[in-house]
């Protein structure tokens, strides 16, 4: 049977990490496979789904580069498929008319709950004589459908993630399968569309472990195979609670606004639950696809880590050329108002070579314009630890002088360059009898504001002569 699976996401909310990772494994799966990846949006549910959920669905997918072959398809356009499965079952005597209101049925639910246990169905409308209430549902009185939900039955399953799993059918009420208004419930309309869609392998979280045992049931009644089911386990915070914005975690949407790269939150959402099976974390798209085994996800929870997610973004970062850095670095640039408009022209290359120089210590794409500000601009703060680390030394008054000699002999330099602006530098050290590493420091702070930047010859080339000096003689007049 060819590998088919689906992501099935419905649109009563935006796309957040737990539904990207489920997406993901499932595209993960069938690309691994050679097998087709559907797309299909739940909206029955028309209180609270929305077109434009939907929308922000589809574009987070393509944002992530999940690319579906087979939807996006819309179960409130396929309600034909959905009243005929009912149909099927109700004339095979697996399902039943009933009449009564959820406020009808409320005593017998409390007090199946008072006794422990759980309210099964109502004998009076199970037994119901078939003809009886097929007349009473042609007069138009209101029904919904149910499952006739065997009395003694073992449901087993094998689930490629949590093992050998079995519930006893006394554990599940005859759950509605059409609503009153003729709608399909979820139960119905998941195992009809999987059923016709020939759905091979059904993945999804862990929260859906007791509705699979609903959907085995409904085959069963239907006659038909289920699909085989891997479950994924939850995703939670650090402190072990429902994954929420208090830990940083936010929708996929949001992390494209905020210029992270699709490719990190891939291979962030990849180590979600699966594990490689060896210490590399940083995984390309086709690498993910190589290595991914749903027999090497955990059952245990996985947790969400911000910080990590942003050290990934840093690692997939510098990979890319400045180029194809440009977009986001432009973007972080303007919205800090740091971005001038010779970069779109005759100063192009000046930002790429900044970009260039910066990639490898950034994670995230504003980073370039916070951390990496005095790349970009004169007009930048001195970080506090810096200076009280590299500024207010003990030798601050040797600093001083030194700086001011760097300054001058920096300002007799010809040719700007790698070589001499190392050689002066060095020249200085010596004459002043002090390390090279002091005075780095010092002059780091001075260009960058920072406590850490790239080698700091290629900084003072790249802010150039005229940059470098107003630098100094601004550090110079702080230690003054
Ligand atoms: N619409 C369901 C959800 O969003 C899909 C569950 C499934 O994959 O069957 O949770």
């Amino acid at each position: 049977m060819p590998t088919r699976v689906r992501f099935a996401p419905s649109p009563t909310g935006h796309l957040h990490i737990g539904g990207a990772r489920t997406a993901l494994f499932n595209y993960l799966f069938a690309r691994k496979n050679s097998g087709a990846f559907i797309l299909r949006i739940e909206d029955t549910d028309v209180e609270r789904s929305s077109a434009e959920m939907s929308d922000g669905i589809v574009e987070s997918m393509r944002w992530l580069g999940l690319d579906w072959d087979e939807g996006p398809l819309f179960q409130s356009q396929r309600l034909d498929l959905y009243r005929r499965a009912a149909q099927t079952l109700l004339e095979a005597g697996q399902a039943y008319r009933c009449f009564k209101s959820a406020a009808e049925l409320e005593p017998q639910k409390s007090q199946a709950q008072r006794q422990g246990g759980i309210w099964r169905f109502d004998s009076e409308s199970r037994d119901l004589d078939p003809q009886k209430a097929e007349a009473r549902a042609r007069a138009g009185e209101p029904h919904v459908l149910r499952l006739k939900v065997p009395d003694a039955r073992t449901i087993r399953f094998k689930d490629r993630v949590f093992g050998k799993i079995e519930v006893e059918s006394r554990q599940i009420e005859d759950f509605v399968l059409l609503r009153s208004d003729g709608m399909p419930t979820y139960h119905l309309a998941v195992v009809a569309d999987d059923a016709d869609l020939q759905i091979s392998d059904v993945i999804r979280g862990v929260d859906h472990l007791l509705n699979t045992a609903k959907h085995i049931l409904i085959y069963q009644a239907l006659g038909m195979k289920p699909p085989k089911y891997a479950h994924l386990p939850m995703i939670l915070g650090p402190d072990k609670k429902r994954l929420s914005k208090r830990h940083g975690a936010s929708s996929v949407l949001e992390y494209k606004r905020k210029g992270l790269l699709p490719a990190a939150l891939r291979n962030y959402l990849a180590l979600l639950g699966w594990n490689p099976g060896h210490s590399r974390e940083v995984f390309d798209d086709s690498s993910l696809i190589r290595e991914f085994d749903l027999q090497r996800v955990n059952k245990a929870d996985a947790v969400f880590d911000a910080q990590k997610l942003e050290w990934l973004n840093g690692k997939h970062l510098s990979q890319l050329s400045a180029q194809e850095l440009l977009p986001q670095v432009s973007e972080a640039l303007k919205s800090h108002e740091l971005w001038s408009d010779e970069w779109d022209g005759a100063g192009r290359d000046r930002l790429l070579q900044g970009i260039e120089l910066l990639k490898s210590r950034m994670r995230v794409a504003s980073d370039f314009a916070t951390l990496g500000r005095a790349y970009f601009s004169d007009d930048f703060e001195y970080d506090e630890a810096a200076v009280a680390r590299f500024l207010d030394a003990p030798e601050r008054q040797t600093l001083l002088d030194s700086l001011q000699e760097l300054r001058q002999s920096y300002d007799d330099v010809e040719s700007f360059d790698l070589e001499s602006v190392e050689a002066r530098l060095r020249a200085v050290c010596e004459r002043r009898d002090i390390k090279a590493g002091v005075l780095i420091g010092a002059v780091r702070v001075a260009l960058t504001g920072q406590p850490v930047a790239p080698g700091i010859f290629d900084v003072i080339v790249y802010l150039g002569k005229d940059a470098a000096m107003r630098r100094l003689d601004r550090a110079i007049r702080f230690l003054q």
